[in-house]
Order: C-alpha cells, then sequence, then structure tokens
C-alpha cells in the first residue's frame, strides 16, 4: 500500500478514542509514533505499523504536529506544560493539535504560553463516539489561527468527514460543550421515554423503532437506545467523562452567568450514577437511574 501522505505525527492518548484515530492516521500514509501512559495500548499501535515513542516529547520531537487525546485538562496541561512536556520540547513543526474535551479557558491559557515560545495550538475535539473515530467519520470543531488550522487539516481529513475551524483558541471547545449538553440531555429525554413506555407496557424495541421514524429520532436514540433496552453498559462513552464534561459545561455557563437549568437537572442524575457505582460504564447506563426511581429490577444482557 503506497503512502498517500508524507506527514508525520506525535499521537499520545490511545484510549477508546485515540487508538482509532492514530490508526486512520497510520492507513491515511502518515507516519505515526505513539505514546500512552498504558504500554500495552502503545504495543496495540505498533502492532499497526506506529513507532513506540518514551514519553509525550519523543513522540512529537521529529513530527510535523503533535495530537494529544487525553481525559481531561490535568492530563492535557501535564502533556503540554508538564516537564518532559511539548512547550519545553515541541514538535519540529511547532503546531500542538489537543483533540480531548477540556476547559476552553484552559486551552486560550496554554495557546497564549505556547504562542510566546513560537508554537501554535488547535483545540479540536470531537463528536462521533467510538464509532466515527473508527470510520473515520469524526465531526472536528477547531479553534485557533486560520493559518495553523490549514496546516492541521490533512490529518484532521484522515480522522473526520465534518471538519469545521469555529473560531479563536478556546472556540472548538465552546462549540464542544453546546454539543455535550445537548447530547447529555438528549440521553435523559430517552431514558424517560423508555421508562414510560416500558410501565405503559410497551415493547421496547419497537417502540424505538417507531420514534426512530419521526421528529424524536435522534443520534442518541439510534445508537444509545439498543444498549439501554438491553441493559448492556459496556462504556462507549464513559459516565465519568460525560460528567466531566457536564462540569466543564456548567463552569463556563456560570462564568459567563448563563442559567441552564436542564442542564443542572440532567448533571445530577449522573451524579446519582456514578455514586451507584456506575462511572466506567457507558452513558446508556443513565437509563438505571430510571430504574432505581421507578423500583424496577435491574436489567442486564444476562437476563
Ligand atoms: P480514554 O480514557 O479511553 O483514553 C484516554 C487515554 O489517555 C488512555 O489510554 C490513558 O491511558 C491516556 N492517558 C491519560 N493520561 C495520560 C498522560 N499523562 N500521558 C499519556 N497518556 C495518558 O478516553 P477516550 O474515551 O478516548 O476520550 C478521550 C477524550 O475525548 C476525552 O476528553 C473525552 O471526553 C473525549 N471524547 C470521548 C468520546 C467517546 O465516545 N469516548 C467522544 C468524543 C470525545
Amino acid at each position: 500500500m503506497g503512502r498517500k501522505h508524507q506527514g508525520s505525527v506525535g499521537f499520545i492518548g490511545l484510549g477508546t478514542m485515540g487508538r482509532e484515530m492514530a490508526r486512520n492516521l497510520l492507513e491515511a500514509g502518515f507516519a505515526v509514533r505513539v505514546f500512552d501512559v498504558v504500554p500495552a495500548a502503545i504495543d496495540a499501535l505498533v502492532a499497526l505499523g506506529a513507532q513506540a515513542a518514551s514519553g509525550p516529547a519523543d513522540a512529537a520531537r521529529d513530527a510535523d504536529i503533535a495530537i494529544t487525546m487525553l481525559p481531561d485538562t490535568p492530563q492535557v496541561e501535564e502533556v503540554v506544560l508538564g516537564a518532559g512536556g511539548l512547550r519545553a520540547d515541541p514538535p519540529r513543526g511547532r503546531l500542538v493539535v489537543d483533540m480531548s474535551t477540556i476547559a476552553p479557558v484552559a486551552v486560550r491559557r496554554m495557546a497564549a504560553d505556547l504562542k510566546a515560545s513560537g508554537i501554535d495550538m488547535i483545540d479540536a475535539p470531537v463528536s462521533g463516539g467510538p464509532m466515527g473515530a473508527k470510520n473515520a467519520a469524526l465531526s472536528i470543531m477547531a479553534g485557533g489561527e486560520a493559518e495553523a488550522f490549514a496546516r492541521a487539516l490533512p490529518y484532521f481529513e484522515a480522522m473526520g468527514t465534518t471538519i469545521n475551524h469555529v473560531g479563536g483558541p478556546g472556540a472548538g471547545q465552546a462549540v464542544k460543550l453546546c454539543n455535550q449538553l445537548i447530547c447529555g440531555i438528549n440521553i435523559q429525554a430517552i431514558c424517560e421515554a423508555l421508562a414510560l413506555g416500558r410501565a405503559c407496557g410497551v415493547d421496547l424495541d419497537q417502540l424505538r423503532q417507531v420514534l426512530l421514524g419521526g421528529s424524536a429520532a435522534s443520534w442518541m436514540l439510534d445508537r444509545l437506545g439498543p444498549a439501554m433496552i438491553a441493559g448492556d453498559d459496556a462504556a462507549g462513552f464513559r459516565i465519568d467523562l460525560m460528567l466531566k464534561d457536564l462540569r466543564l459545561v456548567q463552569e463556563q455557563a456560570l462564568a459567563l452567568a448563563v442559567p441552564l437549568p436542564a442542564t443542572a437537572l440532567v448533571t445530577s442524575q449522573y451524579v446519582e450514577a456514578r455514586a451507584h457505582g456506575e462511572g466506567a460504564n457507558g452513558n446508556q447506563a443513565l437509563f438505571r437511574v430510571y430504574d432505581r426511581m421507578a423500583n424496577q429490577p435491574r436489567q442486564t444482557v444476562d437476563g
């Protein structure tokens, strides 16, 4: 298979999303050097043709672009600003792209900090879940300078299909927080519909099919509905990560005095889910909150 691209990437963070994104970069022909704190995650990518790195700077040093896909703001700050990080030892191309979902204010701080060292930063969070990552079909919402976005675009095109430059530093994260607010409230609406349908004795698979054909259709109902109905809590997007996103939404909203009552309500349900040990389960496990409120026996995939 001939290389379609000449560029090189240092990719840091090979979890649910990052491993698929790094694989798609490899498949597009880029040279990819990878790092994760979990050695097995590195090995899995090396088996697909990536090079192993001993740390973030080692992954990025000889690359045109460094991409991070990490859980939350502190991990990105550590990898970018910490000892052995990308600010102290930047990629050859002096371009850092964070694709995690983190606080917009932290992005603006980091972008200014990096700029002072002659390094460009783009925030480019994604939507589309693990399947979107696997199929290189992510929606990518990017913030930062236009020239830096243009340099990152060929790499984005290897990972996504809907790619938008939405403003300056932090703008990508602002759009992603709006996305997450809708996702969280939408999952809650689906839980409520399934809880009511179940109590009415309606067949839930049929209910979902009917709803998908009308104005209640949504990505969440389509993708998470089957797992909710089957009681399959296996993670895709973890409850813990959504709780992190809803916290970021509310921190941003409070800073700007924007009232978001529905977000506050659904956040308390996510808190309840985590308190019942569901943090590592997928978002579909929010339905368990409704099981508990209705005192319904827990349904599981095993019956
Ligand atoms: P994940 O927890 O599966 O993966 C994160 C990876 O980062 C892990 O492999 C972890 O070992 C690694 N890591 C943590 N700290 C590190 C460090 N200091 N240095 C190197 N590696 C480190 O998370 P994910 O589901 O892949 O999500 C990543 C980001 O993307 C999060 O911000 C999440 O909110 C966002 N996101 C996730 C989804 C989804 O459906 N899972 C969808 C869109 C966006």
